[in-house]
């Protein structure tokens, strides 16, 4: 049993977004699997800041954005909301490198010639 479900997230006292450097609002460290070229599953940690600057744009991230300029503090009564969004938030983040990877390794390993249908959500690299 491991907690990679886990999902933690701080709003206080955030780091600076460590893509440009501006005002995060939110960093979230979650747990992060993946299978490697050997084919063993790897397991860690990742961790995404939510930025107005970089993230606006993205659904999951402008619901949440938004969720952020109606307070500036989250409002236990939005708690619930607040972590729903922050959980699809997180998936959006999540998702495209995994599954993606996922795929390219499972034709490595099989030899199978058939295209990973989400290629146009390979990770950029910043
Ligand atoms: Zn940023």
């Amino acid at each position: 049993m491991t907690d990679s479900e886990e999902i933690t997230f701080r709003f206080d006292q955030v780091p600076p977004c460590a893509r440009c450097g501006g005002e995060a609002l939110l960093r979230v460290r979650f747990g992060h699997s993946w299978t490697n070229i050997t084919g063993h599953l790897v397991e860690g940690f990742r961790e995404a800041d939510l930025c107005p600057a970089c993230d606006s744009g993205a659904t999951p991230a402008d619901d949440l954005l938004a969720l952020f300029a109606v307070a500036e503090r989250v409002p236990l009564t939005h708690l619930a909301e607040f972590g729903c969004r922050v959980v699809a938030w997180v998936e959006s983040v999540r998702q495209p490198r995994s599954t993606w990877f996922v795929c390219e390794v499972r034709k490595t390993l099989t030899g199978t010639t058939a295209s990973c249908p989400d290629t146009s959500s390979r990770p950029t690299v910043p």
